[in-house]
């Protein structure tokens, strides 16, 4: 379970700064995990919290966290990149017609002997 708790024990462990501004957009990955927004989605959610957030901070902030893999970049030729704060091995299933991006979690393998 990935909880805000987690991803601040993560930025620290990365030597990252724990900052009011990526606090604001880590809340805003958790609490929009599963629409795996884009980064003006990110953007405009994180400044309602935070006034001072710009959308390039917001940009930095995203693919800082994504190079430590403390989220997942999913990239795309026809749509902008999204992020994925769902780091539990699962598979990402997209609508092709409304680019809908939904959560698919691998069931564990079950032993046919049972
Ligand atoms: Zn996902």
């Amino acid at each position: 379970m990935i909880t805000q708790e987690s991803i601040i024990n993560q930025l620290r462990d990365n030597g990252l700064k724990v900052t009011s501004q990526r606090l604001a957009i880590v809340e805003v990955l958790l609490e929009k995990r599963d629409l795996h927004p884009g980064a003006r989605l990110v953007y405009r959610e994180a400044k309602k919290k935070k006034k001072s957030l710009s959308l390039s901070t917001t940009y930095a902030t995203l693919n800082e966290f994504s190079r430590h893999g403390i989220i997942k970049k999913l990239q795309f030729d026809t749509m902008e990149d999204r992020y994925d704060g769902n780091l539990e091995e699962h598979i990402n299933l997209i609508c092709e017609r409304c680019k809908k991006i939904l959560d698919y979690n691998v069931p564990t393998a079950v032993d046919p002997r049972g």
